[in-house]
């Protein structure tokens, strides 16, 4: 049996005996990667699938209307379920019940419901699944990775597409040792094709960088154009399937 101590919380030591009655210490640690929210409860669903219930520990909000903070609770909204990164193969959902506050300024009290920072609006996964499943797309398509993750091709083309700005908060990037390009073929929409960029730094670790809209050379241009000097000078080389001709070194990946 394993058991998850997930960020913030403390889970309680649970082992499994085997035959020789000798018992198994399967504890493990996994990051839950969330920030500002309590665990409340991990369970199981009918598909075997990992389900975390959680709460936000952030108190307060804007309010819509007047932009001010405000901190006077109103109750929580329905639940909402997020699909996040996968546990030892497992598929992880996160239930949360989202915190509405009410304005003591505007008239009428309206109520504002807060905004976390690890998934977007009306989005069924967290910020940080779909981060994963970008990644998923280097070196293959959306329909292999509508298949493997099994997830729904539009809904992918949607992540894509939410994904898509040519800016990087560069002062979060460390040292990139390998720039990928690699461009993802859409089905007929009002886009053809997307390049992913990824950074592998010197330690292994691989991120998206960004989500270019098209694969236009000028596209790819201005982006690297825009990288900081520091962090072109460390790059020793550009992997694309794309075409070549960039003025850092490339070579077919
Ligand atoms: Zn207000």
């Amino acid at each position: 049996m394993v058991v998850w101590d997930l960020l913030g919380y403390e889970t309680v030591g649970r082992a499994k005996r085997d035959q020789e009655g000798q018992a198994i210490n399967a504890q493990i640690t996994i990051s839950l990667d969330i920030p500002d929210v309590r665990v409340l409860d991990i369970g199981q669903n009918d598909r075997g699938d990992c389900t975390i219930t959680v709460e936000s520990t952030l108190e307060g909000t804007k309010c819509r209307k007047c932009g001010r903070e405000i901190r006077e609770l109103h109750g929580v909204d329905e639940w909402i379920t997020l699909r996040h990164l996968p546990i030892l193969s497992r598929r992880v959902y996160i239930r949360v019940r989202p915190k509405r506050y009410r304005c003591p300024w505007c008239e009428g009290g309206p109520t504002t419901t807060q905004q976390l920072a690890w998934y977007a609006p009306k989005s069924p996964h967290t910020k940080a699944y779909e981060k994963y499943l970008l990644l998923q797309l280097v070196h293959a398509t959306i329909e292999d990775v509508s298949i493997k993750e099994e997830i729904g091709y539009k809904a992918i083309e949607a992540i894509v597409d939410r994904w898509i700005s040519g800016e990087v908060k560069w002062a979060e990037v460390k040292r990139v040792q390998i720039l990928g390009l690699d461009e993802i073929a859409l089905k007929k929409g009002h886009r053809d094709f997307v390049v992913i960029v990824t950074a592998r730094s010197a330690t292994g670790e691989v991120r998206v960088l960004a989500v270019l809209p098209d694969r236009k050379k000028q596209t790819v241009r201005q982006f690297l154009e825009a990288m900081p000097k520091r962090v072109k000078r460390a790059i020793r080389t550009v992997c694309t399937d794309m075409y070549e001709g960039f003025t850092m070194r490339s070579r077919k990946c």
